[in-house]
Parts: structure tokens; C-alpha cells; sequence
């Protein structure tokens, strides 16, 4: 029978030797050209930009996944993470000012039409003194909706405050994310380039 005792020494050296230091990545792993993972250490990443646009890209050539057979369930997996992937990535937007528009516009109008009709009604030239109940209801309501224009105003200035002053820092920022094919991280890079 042979021993597996003196066997055992030679794995330690082996298991000495497996760490040796000429397996240190070089140094230069940090450029532009090799962003690296800070989870898994992949360089298999992307920007946030580059998988969105590609994401779009994906939709056409599901077709030639199909054809190559070896790579068909790869291939098909991978353009499904990239396009959900690519709605992840999706660059920020800016705020619509349609709304505010039309709420200020429709206000107004609306307020303008009911205070003509307060003003042109019967009991008018007393309507300070004596409003009559139907004049009363009308300037009331048209009080209302000038303070829905008033509140559009104030929504239309807070969104064009938000498009000028946000939105540039939120698509600054999206233009600085890169993510991690291989495990899903996301990180900012410096503002190095
Ligand atoms: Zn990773």
C-alpha cells in the first residue's frame, strides 16, 4: 500500500507557489481603455450610454442570434439583459412644460370667460353691494380658476428652473455611469476624460 502521507507535502508547496506575485494585474489596468469592475473586476463594462444606444440597436439583429447555433442561447440572453439593461440606461429627460402650459392657458381663458360673464351679468353694477346668487357663484368661481393660472404659472417656472438647473446635472451624471456586464454593478467614473 502505498502511503498518500508523503504526498501531502508537496501540495503545500504547491499551494505556496499559486500565489506568487507574477499573477499581479499590471498597473496600467486603470487607463481609459480598461475601465475595470470595482465589484467583480471585469472589464467587460460599458457606459450607461453605450448600452442604452446599443440596447436599441439589439432589437434588429435578434434574428442573427438565431442563425448562429452555438451562441444561441447566449446570445439570447444577452440581448434580453442589454435591452432591459437599455431601459435602465435610459438617459434622464426633461420635465415636460406642456402641462403647465395648458394649465395656465386653460385657466386663464376659462377665468376670463367667467369673469366676462360676471361682469355682463344683470345685477352687476350692484354686484359689490347686492350680488345677486348666481353673480356671487360666478366671481367665485372665476377666483378659483385664476388661482389655477397663478398655480400653472408657478408650475411652468418651477419645471424650466428644474430643465436648467437639474437636468444638465442629472445627464452630466448619466454620462459618467458605467456598468458591469458581468454582474450588474454601476458605478460613476471620475470626471478624468
Ligand atoms: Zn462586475
Amino acid at each position: 500500500m502505498v502511503s498518500p502521507n508523503r504526498f501531502s507535502i508537496p501540495p503545500t508547496i504547491v499551494k505556496r507557489a499559486a500565489p506568487t506575485p507574477t499573477a499581479a494585474p499590471p498597473p496600467a489596468a486603470h487607463s481609459d481603455d480598461q475601465i475595470r469592475c470595482p465589484t467583480c473586476k471585469s472589464t467587460n463594462c460599458k457606459s450607461a450610454r453605450m448600452i442604452f444606444e446599443q440596447g436599441t440597436h439589439e432589437r434588429e439583429f435578434t434574428g442573427l442570434g438565431v442563425g448562429l447555433r452555438g451562441g444561441v442561447g447566449l446570445f439570447g440572453g444577452i440581448g434580453q439583459s442589454q435591452s432591459l439593461m437599455a431601459q435602465r440606461c435610459a438617459p434622464p429627460s426633461r420635465r415636460s412644460q406642456l402641462g403647465p402650459v395648458l394649465m395656465t392657458v386653460g385657466c386663464g381663458l376659462i377665468a376670463a370667460f367667467i369673469t366676462t360673464a360676471a361682469i355682463n351679468a344683470p345685477n352687476a353694477p350692484h354686484g359689490m353691494n347686492d350680488p345677486g346668487p348666481n353673480t356671487s357663484a360666478l366671481w367665485t368661481v372665476s377666483v378659483l380658476f385664476l388661482i389655477g393660472a397663478a398655480m400653472g404659472l408657478m408650475w411652468l417656472a418651477q419645471t424650466a428652473s428644474w430643465n436648467a438647473a437639474q437636468f444638465p446635472k442629472r445627464l452630466l451624471a448619466w454620462s459618467r455611469i458605467w456598468v458591469c456586464a458581468k454582474c450588474g454593478a454601476s458605478w460613476e467614473v471620475a470626471d478624468g476624460k
